[in-house]
């Protein structure tokens, strides 16, 4: 062992595998993010410039704001109903719905009839959450999942997730001679640190490459599948189908499935080993947005084509809310609202990493931003 381990998830992983075996690396993820006692997102709060990692509500209020704006333009494309049930998955701070609902308090009857939805497991980000939005005094309830959620006959849903799909479990499949066999997480018997290794080639892992891959697959190549991911897009498409709605999933990943290994880690803006400190750093991988699309369209709802994020935000504006905010700022603020808008949209920096999905139900009217309908 290389120094003396202060990590006691590290220490219970290894003690799981050592009792039954090489572990999946969803099983591994799962442990690392959601252990009740050790898990990433249930001991701290990882946002912020002083944190781990800076997400884009945190980079500038203009990102909620035109979240806010898009939902609102949903809601009155639906109609304006008296009711709706405006969802957010993985809120973290709760900073891209206080500036969302900040935004849209003129729009007639908007505010009036939301009630939020958080679906979050941490304790310490919900109570972040309650704060953020404490001055709009709009009802919000918090739920463990998605599916928690009731439905309410005749009252729509919109869904909103910025970076929550990326935080999900995913399982790696590397394909070998024959077939593909599932990457585990195992312990060494040399150094007793933790290693990757490869399980038995299954007809499960098979089952799930998409057909349109499984011919062109090399020796070596590796797929990751979300398990949970497609299970909630499911479950969404199927919420705005009943009840009418829409939903905008943001995250980093891709617009078609391909083959990579993009599990990573992240500490204080840096990249870590992926398995040494469970619980210290953050894991996420790159979302698939294809299979996400996929899953919605399979459920009956439907899918715009998936745009980059720097595309997204200049469809709603971003560069004149750029520009009207720094009417009343300093020289020094308006520097800080460029250098923002460039984190958001250029292409080098959050803008064409960062991809957009949109879905909504069968019946629903297409809300913003639908370029090119998929299903
Ligand atoms: N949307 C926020 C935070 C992104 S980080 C932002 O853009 O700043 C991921 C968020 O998802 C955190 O709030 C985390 O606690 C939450 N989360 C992670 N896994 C979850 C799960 N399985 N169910 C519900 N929330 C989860």
């Amino acid at each position: 062992m290389t120094e003396p381990s202060a990590n006691p998830l590290l220490e219970h992983i290894k003690r799981r595998i050592s009792l039954s075996g090489p572990i999946t690396i969803a099983d591994f993820m799962n442990e690392a993010l959601a252990h009740p006692e050790f898990g990433y997102y249930r001991k701290q709060d990882p946002f912020g410039r002083a944190g781990d990692f800076i997400t884009a509500p945190e980079i500038s209020q203009m990102f909620g704001e035109l979240i806010g704006l898009w939902a609102a333009v949903s809601w009155q494309q639906m109609g304006g109903p008296s009711k709706i049930d405006l969802v957010e998955l993985g809120p973290g701070r709760g900073t891209l719905m206080s500036d969302a609902l900040r935004a849209v308090r003129n729009v007639p009857g908007f505010s009036d009839a939301i009630t939020v939805r958080f679906v979050e497991t941490s304790p310490v980000l919900r109570t972040h959450q309650q704060t953020s939005i404490m001055p709009y005094g709009i009802p919000a309830t918090w739920h463990e999942a998605f599916d928690d959620i009731p439905g309410r006959a005749g009252v729509p849903t919109i869904v909103i997730g910025n970076e929550f799909f990326d935080a999900l479990p995913i399982r790696q499949f590397e394909r070998g001679e024959t077939g593909w066999a599932e990457r585990l997480v195992g312990v060494d018997a040399g150094s007793g640190e933790l290693g990757f290794v490869r399980g038995r080639e299954t007809p499960v892992a098979d089952a799930l490459v998409p057909a349109t891959l499984r011919g062109a697959a090399k020796k070596g190549d590796i797929f990751e599948s979300c398990g949970p991911a497609i299970a909630i897009a499911d479950q969404i498409a199927r919420r705005l189908n009943d009840n009418g709605g829409a939903a905008l999933f943001i995250d980093y990943g891709h617009p078609h499935s391909a083959f990579g290994d993009t599990l990573q880690a992240v500490k204080a803006h840096e990249y870590h080993p992926v398995l040494s400190q469970p619980g210290d750093v953050d894991l996420t991988a790159h979302v698939d947005f294809a299979a996400i699309s996929r899953a919605m369209i399979e459920a009956g709802a439907r899918t715009g084509a998936v745009l980059t994020q720097g595309t997204f935000l200049a469809m709603l504006g971003i560069e004149q809310r750029a520009e009207l905010l720094k009417t009343d700022a300093s020289e020094e603020q308006a520097k800080a609202i460029d250098q923002a808008l460039a984190r958001l949209i250029a292409p080098d920096q959050m803008g064409t990493l960062f991809k957009v999905l949109i879905g909504y139900g069968a019946t629903t009217t297409p809300p913003p931003c639908i370029s090119g309908v998929e299903g």
